[in-house]
């Protein structure tokens, strides 16, 4: 047993020395040299373990145990692209688990009756391109990166992309892969619900509706000391006043609405002159796209009502919607965790993941472990080794069910 339970944060550890910054942080953007290192050590162990190793267009890799009655694909995995200064959890436990669960099955029951798959999506992180998910996107055939988005050292996706995959060993296959039919993924919380609830595990029930704004309030710069109160046109004030008011809503509905102002700007942004211009950005999450909608309405009602002040709302992106979880397999999750006797909550994920971007084409499903304090994104980002098996024993029993 105490093998057994230590072989994930073992794998982690190991996946963890590519790009290793620090103890325990992790850099390893897409097509980095940390990245390809990685990938090529992956693969290797993948064949060592009898797997058909193959990697598509993008460089994710797909290890698979080909089924024995059928071509049907259940496919499970996660990112393993990290953000920079991140940690070792982010993403490589989703490729951990799938790959340990699948290499378990294979030695205990042989070939499975399906075709199984462990993916490593090759990005997911947004570290390097201004982009995101370009990995999921290409797998689940929903959309192709830009070959000519650039990274700060003016390298193309296409120079980056191609360079990184031709380096990676030969032996492997190159070949873009069928859509499976199935899709699970595992992942770190990277929120303090199941830490702080003393909850193992969390069966994931959908991915928030996501929208993104930058609000733009223009008034009138003037000097700090002469200007009346009453005769200012302060776009700061009304910022205060406006953040205040969605504050006051977004509590009145009640979690798990969440919203963010996670940046400001203040212009001309001197202590001494009341400001021209103010802009924010903010950030609404729901899982449900009309709680989400509804937050949007009052931010219109909000900038409707200002005086003095003149506002407008622009879309900082296209919003993902709302995704929800095939329900059968969300409630086979369920079943194994009772019936293994493990806590777990049904819990909507507040962050995006490539499931989002899979469950536009296939059925999915996912599972959290706790993140410890809640961390992700950074070197203190940790799970308790017990707490990454237990994940993968209930990865494995889902696995079972639907392959063999
Ligand atoms: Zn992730």
């Amino acid at each position: 047993m105490q093998k057994k339970r230590e072989a994930a944060s073992d794998f982690l550890q190991r996946l963890g020395q590519f790009g290793k910054t620090g103890d325990t942080g992790v850099t390893r953007p897409v097509y980095t040299d940390a990245w390809i290192a990685a990938v090529s050590w992956l693969q290797k162990e993948a064949q060592a373990k009898r797997m058909a190793v193959s990697v598509d267009t993008n460089g994710s890799t797909f290890m698979t145990y080909p089924g024995s009655e059928s071509t049907e694909i259940i496919a499970a995995g996660s990112h393993i692209d990290s953000v920079v200064n991140g940690g070792r959890y982010d993403g490589a436990y989703g490729v951990a688990a799938a790959y340990l669960a699948m290499t378990d099955l294979y030695a205990e029951y042989g070939q499975p009756k399906k075709t199984m798959t462990a993916v490593a999506i090759s990005e997911e992180d947004a570290a390097r391109f201004p982009t995101t998910f370009s990995g999921s996107k290409h797998y689940a055939q929903v959309d192709e990166t830009d070959p000519n988005l650039k990274d700060s050292d003016g390298i193309t996706f296409e120079e980056a992309r191609s360079h990184a995959v031709s380096a990676l060993p030969s032996f492997v296959t190159r070949q873009d892969q069928p859509l499976p039919s199935e899709w699970f993924e595992l992942h770190i919380e990277q929120g303090p619900v199941l830490d702080t609830t003393g909850t193992q595990l969390g069966v994931v029930s959908s991915i928030c509706e996501l929208k993104r704004f930058n609000v733009t309030l223009t008034g009138q710069a003037n000097h700090a000391g002469t200007t009346p109160q009453h005769l200012r046109k302060d776009p700061m004030k009304a910022a205060a006043r406006m953040i205040t008011a969605l504050d006051n809503y977004a509590q009145a509905v009640g979690e798990p609405l969440v919203f963010t102002v996670g940046n400001l700007t203040v212009e001309p942004g001197a202590s001494n002159a009341i400001p021209s211009r103010v802009t924010f950005s903010i950030d609404v999450r729901h899982p449900k796209k009309a709680a989400v909608d509804a937050f949007e309405t009052k931010l219109n009602e909000e900038i409707a009502s200002l005086n003095k002040v003149d506002g407008h709302i622009d879309s900082l992106m296209e919003p993902y919607p709302e995704v929800v979880m095939d329900k059968r397999l969300q409630d086979q999750f369920s079943e194994i965790c009772e019936k293994k006797g493990y806590s777990y909550q049904v819990m909507p994920s507040g962050a995006g993941h490539d499931t989002q971007i899979m469950n536009r084409q296939v059925k999915t499903a996912m599972l959290f472990v706790p993140s410890r304090d809640g961390i992700s994104h950074s070197p203190s980002e940790y799970t308790a080794p017990a707490d990454l098996e237990r994940g993968i024993e209930v990865l494995k029993a889902q696995l079972y069910l639907e392959c063999y």
